[in-house]
This record gives structure tokens, sequence and C-alpha cells, in this order.
């Protein structure tokens, strides 16, 4: 097979069900400004994360960046560097200050037992990445928030639909922000939510992603554009139909992962906790060089010259980034620094075919067994 693998595709509708579901909306030519599709979105999608309040907006990333707005941030908020840029983005873009904290070697989220040292006067929030669909130690989270009057906003980019212990992962903080980018489990080509507890802060979240316009003549607040339109709200109200089917192709490919890969040694595979109903987001691996012979950059390469392209999420750390010009790299975070060198998210959709993961897995096996064998000559 000569065919590219890309780490991701997006999952899709048919042609001709996407094209019949706006049927109706090209006839009445309203086409955004929260209409009867968002609405519907809005609906469905608070039955299906179990949630008790939704807003949509054009993306995920401004998503984050007005649930913090919303919720009057100040000062520093703590949070990962082992993220997608846009977490860090949200807050900067917000005139605050990120402090980072390190993260868990296992789970790659933020590590509880590392924010306390971190608070200051100045800390309003903290914003945890539940990375990979992974949870974070919510219950530890929930506890320092209380003891020190924080503010929690999960990034949950990655956890659409996870659920811990039974609880839907979008109950948790104050509020939890989800995207619906083409690459990620559920799409609406670009989109995103925030789902909170305060019904309040809807009426806020709303205004701010509508120029802040109260009523026709009266505009009381600072806001910008961020609405989602009717083709994206289609296009999810479709998706989220086969949305079931989807994950479950989802967990077969990483289930073919885990049989290929499991227990060579130097390769760290993510191991979800019993207690967490998945997404099977991502499928990312941690390679040891002195163990597995070979390192995560000769993997990416290697992989790529069979045209089977990864990511290395997350790399750089976010902390790391040009942009930021030191500005904010002074944290002790040696964790992330290490994940971050050894991680490879491996090519990871619900239409990967099964020998392909098969293919995939043996050309990683091969690298290992070829160094071993070296050493053993
Ligand atoms: C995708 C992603 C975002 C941003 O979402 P967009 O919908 O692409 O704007 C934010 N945080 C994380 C962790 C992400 O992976």
């Amino acid at each position: 097979m000569s065919d590219e693998i890309y780490v991701t595709r997006s999952s899709m509708p048919t042609y001709e069900e996407y094209t019949k579901a706006i049927k109706p909306l090209w006839n009445s030519a309203i086409l955004t400004n929260m209409g009867t599709y968002h609405k519907k979105l809005e609906h469905e999608l608070i039955h299906y994360l179990g949630v008790d309040n939704i807003s949509l907006f054009c993306n995920g990333h401004m998503a984050l960046e007005l649930a913090i707005q919303a919720l009057g941030l100040t000062g520093e908020v703590i949070t990962t560097p082992f993220t997608f840029i846009s977490t860090t983005h949200a807050i900067v873009r917000n005139g605050l200050e990120p402090v980072f904290c390190d993260i868990n070697p296992t789970t790659y989220t933020i590590d509880v037992n590392k924010i306390e040292s971190l608070i200051t006067d100045k800390t309003s929030a903290i914003i945890p990445v539940h990375v990979y669909g992974n949870v974070c130690d919510v219950e530890a989270i929930d506890r320092i928030a209380k003891k020190y009057n924080l503010k929690v906003i999960y990034d949950a980019a990655h956890a659409f639909g996870v659920k811990i212990n039974g609880q839907p992962i979008g109950t948790l903080g104050d509020a939890s922000i989800f995207s619906f980018h083409a690459t990620k489990v559920f799409n609406t080509v670009e989109g995103g939510a925030v789902v909170f507890r305060d019904k309040e802060l809807g009426a806020k979240l709303y205004k701010l992603k509508n120029f802040g316009i109260e009523s026709t003549e009266v505009v009381d607040m600072i806001g910008t554009n961020a609405k989602m339109n009717e083709f994206q709200t289609i296009m999810g109200l479709c998706n989220l139909k086969h949305i079931k089917r989807e994950i479950l192709k989802r967990k077969n490919v990483i289930d073919k992962y885990k049989t290929n890969l499991d227990g060579i040694p130097g390769l760290q595979i993510l191991q979800m906790p019993k207690d967490i109903e998945s997404n099977y987001s991502y499928f990312p691996i941690v390679c040891n060089e002195n163990e597995f012979g070979a390192s995560r950059d000769d993997i990416y390469e290697k992989l790529a010259s069979y045209k089977i392209y990864c990511r290395k999420y997350f790399y750089p750390l976010t902390s790391d980034q040009e942009c930021f010009n030191h500005k904010f790299d002074n944290c002790s975070i040696e964790i992330a620094r290490k994940i971050s060198s050894q991680v490879l998210t491996l090519p990871l959709y619900a239409d990967l075919g099964l020998n392909d993961v098969d293919r995939i897995c043996n050309i990683i096996i091969k690298m290992h067994s070829t160094k071993n064998n070296k050493f053993a000559s």
C-alpha cells in the first residue's frame, strides 16, 4: 500500500446525508446568529454530554478565551505547559500570567502535588487540561480550589463525552471547554463549546460572542464575534448521530495498538484507569531511548519514510515557544520537559484499518529488535 497515513482524519457524515440536512437551511436563507439548528445542537449536546448549560462557539480556542473573560480571572493562572498552544494563548491574550506546573509522569495531566507551592496572592484560577482525554485528578483540584478560593476551568478539548466513575467530565469545575475542530473526536468542521454550572454565566458568554449586544440599540459590553454558524451546527448534528459508532471504531484501533505494543521495553503506552469511560481520542507512546534502542525522533522519521506521519504532541512545551520570549519559562517542569522530548502520537482515527495498525507497529517493533540483535552479536 502506498497511500499516506496521517495522524488523524475527520469523521464525517456521507455527502448525501449532509446535503439533505442543509436543504431546509438553504431554503430559509437564515445562515447564522443562533438560529434553529444552533438551538437544536445545543439541546442535543446538553443531553449527550450530561451537562446543565452549554454555549456554542466558532472554535474551541474562542470558547476558552471567552470563558476566562466571562469568569473574570485576574493576575496569575496555574496551568500545564504540556498542551496545545491554544491553552496558553487564551490565558496570555486575556492579559494574565500563566504559571506552569509540572505534570504527572503516567497520566501527563497537571501534577496536583505541585500546584499548592505555586499559589500566590495573585493566583485567581487553575486551568488544567484533560490531555489525550485522560482525566485530571479532579478531586484534588477541587479540594485545592476550594481551599484557596480559586476558579477552575478545564480545557477538555480532548475529552468529548468522557466520564469518570459515571460522572460526565463537563460537570466538573466552574466551566469546561470542548473543541469541535475537524481533527477532534466530534467535529463541526471548526467549533467549540463552554459547558458550565452557573446559569448566569450563559448570558455573559452569549453577549461576549455576539459583540456585547444587549438589545437592538444597546451594546453594554466590549464583545467579539465568536458565533457558530448553521453550516457548522448541521455538521455537528449529522456527526452526533454517528458518534457512538465512531468512538467504538477508535477503540478497536487502540486495542490493536495495545495488543501489538504492550510490553515492548522502553515504550510507555497511555493507560486509561478503569474508572474512566474513554473517547479514545489519542494514542501517545513515550519512548525511552536507552531501553528501546532508538529515540522518539528515530521512530518519527522511520515511519515518515513509509509515508506514515505521526505528530510530536506535545513538543515543544508551550512555555518554551518563541512567541513568549522566555517570559514564562522559569518554572520547574522537568517531567513535562522529559515526556515532551519522548512522546509521539501515532495515527488514530475511526477509519484507520487494523491492518495498517499492524503495519505501523511492525515497523516500530523491528526498530527495537534490530537494535537488540546488534547488541547481542
Ligand atoms: C484543539 C485544542 C484546542 C483549541 O481548539 P480549536 O477548536 O482548534 O480552536 C484547545 N486546547 C487543546 C488542548 C486542543 O487540543
